[in-house]
């Protein structure tokens, strides 16, 4: 029998790998120059977490979470994003009361059974943030700096940034009401998706997919001309502010996001090198899900960010970067003895912090060398019976070529750059 790993999940395997590491490196650096702090939280919580904050009716939770009884009978769901997740953490360990504004972000595996495709996958990984504790705009466009930032310190150049605003419980309801009205009008010729998203959810019968929805619903009216001071005032100061930070964006008041727990500012990073798929980041501000949550009253904002479409959108940037492990010795060994001595050699350099390599396959001096240069070593050197009575070898640089004689004390001063 053959295994196989399961639909839509994905092996990143060496030389793919580093690219990740690098930008875990950006996403890390960039986090700590706006003061976040990293949060890891398990990959399976309790199903009613997620049913209560993303929203029973939405997507995620009512098709495409990997939900499973355990032993003892319990309905658990792998995370199929982290907002949830960083909050029940931020209610159970009483973050709220030991700072006014906690601040953290997270890098890691989620999990939705969507139809898996270019960009789309069944387990892919988020990096994002949240900050909880203040209805600033400040915050709103912090999300949007700190997702652009990571994108251009990774040498991305093109994306683009959509924002609107999507309400509160003060506005809204009767914002919806004119929308369904308004939708009710040609909802026969809505799509079927659409058609039962007038009933449940009518603002994302907006974004809708569908060309005929977006025709049908061209001049259905919009959340942000229907906005309460507040949001008013708040919407005005988040473009305001992204216009300070000289952030171009536009505004799309049909971008709502799947997502049930949204107020006040939603946004969306897209990239044209993604293709169909080309949402490479989302959020917004969620004020009243902490106390959906159990929790006390607090205002919070968030994004989270795909790391595949970061990856995508770097390979079709042309900016990935060399691949190879930076070898910088091996040592080859002509016989037993010598072979002994490298192993030993091998892991007193590496405690050094080299990058050291030697042969575990009992090969030929010549397949030794051959395989040094495969792996791009930047230094060989040979040992045997002579080197090691004499205590000095060769040192070749496989880069130039040239041979030096190096006394076998001293390697790590001539190995060093
Ligand atoms: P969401 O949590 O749905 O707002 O998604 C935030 C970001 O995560 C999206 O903009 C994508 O970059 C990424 N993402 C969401 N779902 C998937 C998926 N199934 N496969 C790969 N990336 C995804």
């Amino acid at each position: 029998m053959k295994f196989k790993s399961i639909k839509g999940t994905r092996d990143i395997l060496p030389g793919e790998v580093e690219t990740w590491q690098r930008a875990e490196a950006a996403i890390h650096r960039v986090m700590r120059g706006y003061n976040y702090r990293e949060i890891r939280t398990p990959i399976f919580e309790q199903t009613a977490l997620f049913a209560r904050s993303i929203g029973e009716l939405t997507d995620i939770v009512s098709k495409e979470m990997y939900t499973f009884k355990d032993r003892s009978d319990e309905s658990l769901t792998l995370k199929p994003e982290e907002t949830a997740s960083v909050l029940r953490a931020y209610i159970q360990h009483g973050l709220g009361e030991q700072a006014p504004l906690t601040k953290v972000y997270y890098i890691g595996p989620m999990f939705r059974q969507e139809r898996p495709q270019a960009g789309r996958l069944r387990q892919f990984h988020q990096f994002g943030a949240e900050a909880v504790g203040s209805s600033s705009p400040h915050l709103d466009v912090e999300m949007t700096l700190i997702a652009l930032d990571i994108y251009r310190n990774m040498g991305i150049q093109q994306f683009s940034l959509a924002i609107n605003s999507v309400g509160c419980e003060k506005c809204r309801p009767a914002y919806k009401q004119k929308l369904v009205q308004e939708l009710r009008k040609t909802h026969d010729r809505l799509s079927p998706e659409s058609q039962a998203r007038v009933r449940h959810n009518p603002l994302r019968v907006l974004d809708s997919k569908d060309e005929r929805d977006q025709q049908l619903t061209k001049h259905a009216p919009l959340m942000k001309d229907h906005l309460c001071t507040e949001c008013g005032e708040h919407f005005v100061q988040v473009q305001a502010l992204l216009k300070a930070t000289r952030t171009p964006f536009k505004i799309d008041g049909r971008l709502v996001r799947g997502l049930d727990y949204y107020t006040k500012t939603a946004f969306e990073i897209t990239s044209p090198a993604l293709g169909s798929q080309d949402a490479l980041a989302g959020g917004g501000r969620y004020d009243l899900l902490v106390e959906e949550l159990g929790g006390k009253p607090t205002p919070g904002v968030g994004f989270a960010a795909g790391m595949e479409r970061l990856l995508i959108a770097l390979e079709k940037s042309g900016s990935v970067s060399d691949k190879s492990v930076n070898l910088i010795l091996f040592i080859a060994a002509a016989d037993e003895p010598a072979r002994q001595w490298a192993f030993v050699k091998a892991h007193e350099l590496r405690m050094k912090g080299l990058t050291v390599e030697i042969d575990y396959l009992d090969r030929s001096l010549k397949s030794q060398m051959r395989e040094a240069n495969r792996q791009q070593a930047r230094y060989v050197i040979v040992v045997g019976e002579n080197e090691l009575a004499s205590g000095s070898a060769k040192l070749k640089n496989m880069q130039t070529g040239e041979e030096t004689v190096l006394d076998l004390g001293a390697i790590e001063k001539a190995v060093k750059v």
